[in-house]
């Protein structure tokens, strides 16, 4: 069949994947790297040097729908399928993390999981708007004493007639200190929470105008220099019990299933850092000279960027591969976690060669490479760490852990499977 290959995956499954995009994913492609290249390439190494977010940046990313691509258009999204937010994050990444992120916490861990759990009146007060951009959101699970650790958290919530009283802080949240509505995760059973028993966590819809609200930006970040990151803070704040999502004692597999969409888009993103690694060095070495020769005819640089680009491909294969999963509403998690673990590791070491190829100069940010090296580490740590996915890698193919059927589906998956 053209265009199509057969691959083996895992030991029971074959899966077909088609490599074509269409032409709507051409098109978003190239609106994507249009938009970073004019909007945010020529001024990224001052706002990193400067560690200045910029929103009117996200105001732009609304307005090309990007915040909503894959939320069905009746709540205000574009419609497109998974394989459209992974182009969408792998070209962004490629000029800088920072509106990978947007991307992630925004889209992916919020709007996609309150599509999935969130009931039709969450939807429309809060899904809408922010797909259509005009309202940013995040997504509030690590706190300062839990973030591997997610039964370790303390924050709390507490029935009190048709409301329920939030307390707790939450630290290493992206957009933090700038997002209007938050998903907050919190025990409403202090007997589970002492037991360490997740099925006493629920999850919240919070907003920043709520009367006890506060929050600040972390400052001094090693990467990410561009984009917002911080802690928030709930004291006493009360929510009405619309705002609980799910049910209560639901709340650790929302976070779950959210990060599952966080991953996805976390993979592709890396991915892109691969790829612009491997530009940077490409262009670099074909300029270069020493010892009277182009660096680009040395063997051990072709070497590097020999890695660069077969770390680019098959990253890239991975991530289209869970977006395929994602597509057709079959299992993901596996696939997820092993596209995000491969992609950031191949990140980190794509970036750090490139700096390599690019000598001295790859040390100063009159070149980007420094500045993928420095944003891709946290990559590493967020969404799981690389231990924690090194551990459930090795869990699956040991059979000590099982693969949850997908959840619940999305329109797109729908639509991917009846064009077939
Ligand atoms: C830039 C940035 C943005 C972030 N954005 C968000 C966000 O928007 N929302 C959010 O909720 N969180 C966010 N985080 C937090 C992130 O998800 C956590 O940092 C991550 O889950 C790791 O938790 P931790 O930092 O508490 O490290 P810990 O869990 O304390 O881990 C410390 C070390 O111990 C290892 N370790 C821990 N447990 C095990 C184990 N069982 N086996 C083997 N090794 C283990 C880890 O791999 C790591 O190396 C962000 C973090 C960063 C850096």
């Amino acid at each position: 069949m053209a265009g199509q290959f057969v691959i083996p995956i895992f030991e029971e499954r074959i899966l077909m994947i088609e490599f074509e995009l269409t032409e709507d994913h051409k098109a978003l492609t190239q609106t994507v790297r249009e938009f970073a290249q004019k909007e945010v390439a020529p001024f990224i190494k001052e706002w990193d040097e400067k560690q200045e977010f910029h929103p009117e940046v996200l105001k732009k990313m609304g307005d090309l729908n990007l915040l909503g691509v894959c939320v069905p258009e009746e709540y205000g999204g574009a419609g497109f399928d998974y394989i459209s937010l992974g182009l969408v994050c792998e070209e962004l990444e490629a000029v800088d993390t920072f509106m990978r992120v947007v991307m992630s916490v925004h889209t992916g861990l919020n709007s996609l999981t309150l599509y999935s759990w969130g009931t039709e009146d969450q939807k429309r007060k809060y899904l809408v708007p922010q797909a259509k951009g005009e309202k940013l959101a995040t997504y509030g699970l690590t706190e300062p004493g839990a973030g591997s650790d997610v039964v370790g958290s303390r924050s709390t919530a507490r029935r009190d007639g048709d409301e329920y009283v939030l307390n707790g802080e939450k630290m290493w949240i992206s957009l933090a200190d700038v997002a209007d509505n938050f998903l907050f995760f919190c025990w409403t059973d202090e007997e589970k929470r002492r037991k360490r028993d997740h099925s006493g966590m629920s999850c919240f819809i919070v907003e920043r105008s709520m009367k006890g609200f506060s929050s600040g930006t972390i400052h001094g970040k090693l990467g990410i220099r561009a984009g917002n990151t911080g802690y928030f803070s709930l004291q006493d704040v009360r929510v009405p019990k619309e705002n609980l999502v799910g049910e209560e004692g639901e709340g650790f597999k929302i976070a779950m299933f959210a990060l599952e969409q966080g991953r996805y888009t976390v993979a592709a993103g890396a991915t892109g850092v691969i790829r612009a690694s491997r530009d940077a060095s490409v262009s670099y070495a074909l300029q270069r000279e020493t010892f009277g020769t182009k660096i680009a005819n040395h063997q051990l640089v072709k070497q590097k960027i020999a890695e660069m680009e077969s770390d680019y491909q098959m990253s890239h294969l991975l991530w289209l591969r869970a977006g395929y999963l994602k597509n057709t509403g079959q299992a993901n998690g596996r696939a997820t976690s092993l596209a995000k673990w491969q992609a950031t590791v191949r990140s980190e070491k794509a970036a750090s060669m490139a700096i390599e190829v690019h000598g001295a100069n790859g040390y100063s940010n009159d070149y980007p490479v420094e500045r993928y090296l420095r944003n891709c580490k946290a990559a590493i740590i967020y969404e799981g760490t690389r231990d924690i996915h090194t551990l459930m890698q090795a869990d699956w193919a040991l059979g000590l852990k099982t693969e949850k059927p997908a959840r619940k589906s999305l329109p797109p998956w729908k639509a991917a499977e009846s064009e077939r």
